[in-house]
């Protein structure tokens, strides 16, 4: 089974190993130690401040985007909230549960995110933009610099969910001005599903601190006095974070340009191959971590399945209205151009294409 997916995918055999492992205990200098070490290496990824802190949560990717925005922000808010896809959608279900103000810009299928269109939803009393980097749901990248000009001409807090963006496009947090940064590990780190990041810049620190929050097992202020020391308030999926370690020496040894270059390379090399086929690819502007591809005629469920059944492939199906018509290919884990050139065939041979 060769996984196209979003998340999980497909993992390095490095990691599989690892994972077969027996988990040690963790209340001890050694783990406190590794975390420490993953922070560090992770905010050196994120291109964070001098400052800034990384809390580590035993959730998957929604858990963290619900726990920062409650942590962030309160009922005195009022937020921005981009919603272009099912994961836009879920941080204005986020806020709406929470009782926290916001304006929804809603983007309908292929429209771009534009610097008008954020323009039109400015409000006055505005003090924070949500947004999802890459809406992973059909694949479109948004501009971070439109983005980011956008929140410093308003004094914006700008929290950004870069689950799928992380590693895959340019994510710089100080760069940016981006003041909370959301990974979740079943992404580009190509780990399993269970540990979430939120990253914090000084600027969110002092908010956390300020607010504080009625939670407790999400209660950030906790995961900071706690994490000055290598450590978690609650037993953490200790083995996930002993794979994110290895992982994370992994990707500072190459360096975020060269692990971005490849993902980048592996993206272009299958849009290019898949552009011989009957296929639409959306005119918006696309992350490398994955490439939607649009079936006008409404027959990309059956494609999945047969890709599924007849040759042991998993590309990424989509949820509601696009069901029958769109599909995307993920371009992130431990994935070569011979496997684009596997699923390729594959497809060229469901399309009743010569190959
Ligand atoms: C995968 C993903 C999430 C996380 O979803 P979970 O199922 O909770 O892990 C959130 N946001 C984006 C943009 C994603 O791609």
């Amino acid at each position: 089974m060769k996984l196209f997916t979003v998340g999980p995918v497909e993992m390095y055999p490095e990691t599989l190993e690892e994972s077969a492992r027996q988990l040690p205990y963790f209340r001890t200098a050694e783990f406190s130690e590794i975390m420490l070490q993953s922070e560090r290496m992770l905010l050196e990824l994120a291109g964070a401040s001098q400052g800034s802190r990384a809390v580590f949560l035993t959730a998957s990717g929604t858990g963290a985007m619900e726990a920062a925005v409650i942590n962030c922000l309160d009922q005195t808010d009022f937020v921005l909230t981009v919603d272009g896809g099912s994961f836009g959608h879920r941080f204005a279900q986020i806020c709406q549960r929470h009782g926290i103000t916001q304006e929804i810009l809603h983007l309908e299928f292929g429209e771009t995110l534009s610097e008008q269109m954020l323009e039109a939803s400015y409000r006055d009393g505005m003090t924070a933009l949500l947004v999802n980097l890459d809406e992973t749901s059909i694949g479109q990248l948004y501009d971070i610099k439109i983005i980011s000009a956008f929140c410093k001409r308003h004094h914006l807090l700008l929290v950004v969910d870069a689950i799928s963006a992380f590693l895959s496009d340019e994510v710089l947090m100080d760069q940016y001005g981006i003041d909370i940064l959301i990974l979740s590990s079943q992404k580009a780190f190509a780990l399993a599903p269970g540990i979430s990041a939120a990253i914090l810049s000084p600027k969110a620190i002092e908010l956390v601190q300020q607010r504080g929050t009625d939670l407790m097992y999400f209660d950030f202020r906790e995961y900071l006095r706690d994490g000055e020391r290598g450590q978690t308030p609650f037993t953490p999926a200790v083995g996930i974070l002993l794979t994110l370690h290895t992982r994370l020496e992994r990707l500072v040894a190459a360096g975020r340009e060269q692990v971005r270059a490849s993902i980048r390379g592996i993206a272009l090399d299958f849009r290019k191959k898949v552009s011989a086929l009957p296929i639409e690819i959306p005119a918006y502007p696309l992350s490398n971590a994955v490439t939607p591809l649009y079936f006008p005629q409404g027959n990309a469920r059956k494609i999945y399945e047969s890709l599924r059944r007849d040759y042991d492939i998993t590309i990424t199906p989509t949820g509601g209205a696009l069901s029958d018509y769109l599909l995307r290919v993920g371009h992130i884990g431990n994935l070569t151009v011979e496997d684009n050139d596997r699923l390729i065939r594959a497809m060229k041979e469901i399309l009743e294409m010569p190959s």
